[in-house]
């Protein structure tokens, strides 16, 4: 871990691997979701928007990821001119989908000379044997991760949230991830309806348990566009971004020192953003984590 951070974060690992700063470029490749399209749920994650988290993505012209790769490195290139690009299949699930048109999706990113490696989000049931065995293989010669949306460990919760497969489905994933020697990069969410903090710190020992390359802790977003504000229109993950801070940084001192920290805020647009309404303030919220990690003189893994 870099001596003056508290966390280590993925920036900082990606700065030591490939010698600058490193960007995903969010893309849109045309996936859609098991939980949404009635094979396993209709309707999707109660808390999920209808962009399946991807509204930051280029939309998805078929046959076109190029497209989406140029768009993303000219919003990308003002503020980072020499960056290292990571394609970042981030919309629905990018898993989903017949194993030929996965490989030509992804080799259609990786062809291109400016992407150095890439970053797949999907879901523990869409990692069939055949789709296994293409990640291994593309893991075998480009840098990778998987990541995973787990949410929660909680039965009741999961149940509640329609996240549509068990936790067994998910440890089944991790350990044939791991078995390739796949990085894998899990998610939870911190706030969800009826959880208490115990319970979210519960679903952060347990992933941490098995050797994750990094954890995402999103802050529960309430959007316009979701199941969750149609039922529960009021509901207000975290009544300030102190209470947030406070348990942030608990969870950082329970996970272990290597695991990469990916996320610690929530990431939608303002637009759709219904509570908490301080989440958009993204640089006051990781501020004030690092100052409270340095007044309680903490840091991850301090209680790991
Ligand atoms: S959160 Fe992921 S798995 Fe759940 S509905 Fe949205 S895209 Fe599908």
């Amino acid at each position: 871990m870099d001596k003056i951070e508290r966390y280590y974060s993925i920036s900082t690992f990606l700065k030591n691997f490939f010698g600058k700063k490193t960007v995903k470029l969010s893309i849109d490749a045309g996936f859609t979701c098991p939980n949404r399209d009635g094979t396993c749920g209709y309707g999707g994650c109660s808390f999920c928007s209808s962009g399946g988290s991807g509204e930051l993505a280029s939309e998805y012209t078929p046959g076109k990821i190029a497209d989406a790769i140029n768009e993303q490195i000219e919003i990308m290139s003002d503020k980072w001119p020499d960056a290292v690009y990571l394609a970042y299949f981030q919309a629905h699930s990018n898993t989903y989908a017949a194993v030929d048109e996965l490989r030509s999706k992804y080799y259609e990113a990786l062809s291109d000379p400016r992407i150095s490696g890439i970053v797949i989000a999907t879901r523990p049931d869409c990692l069939d044997e055949d789709v296994l065995d293409l990640l291994e293989e593309i893991n075998s010669k480009y840098f990778m991760w998987i990541e995973l949306g787990l949410q929660s460990i909680h039965p009741e919760t999961r149940e509640a949230m329609n996240i549509g497969y068990p936790l067994e489905t998910y440890t089944h994933a991790v350990d044939e991830l791991i078995s390739r020697n796949i990085r894998i990069v899990s998610h939870l969410i911190l706030g969800l309806p009826g959880e208490t903090e115990e319970q979210m710190l519960d679903s952060v020992r347990f992933v941490c348990q098995k050797p994750i390359f990094g954890l995402k802790l999103h802050l529960m977003n309430l959007v316009s566009n979701s199941a969750l504000y149609r039922t529960m229109p009021d509901y207000v993950s975290f009544d300030s971004i102190e209470e947030y801070v406070d348990l942030v940084v608990r969870c950082l001192e329970i996970i272990p020192p290597d695991i990469t920290i990916h996320r610690l805020t929530g990431d939608v647009p303002r637009n759709l953003l219904v509570s908490p309404e301080w989440s958009y303030r993204k640089r006051t919220i990781l501020n004030s984590i690092n100052k409270e990690l340095r007044e309680k003189d903490s840091f991850q893994g301090k209680k790991a």
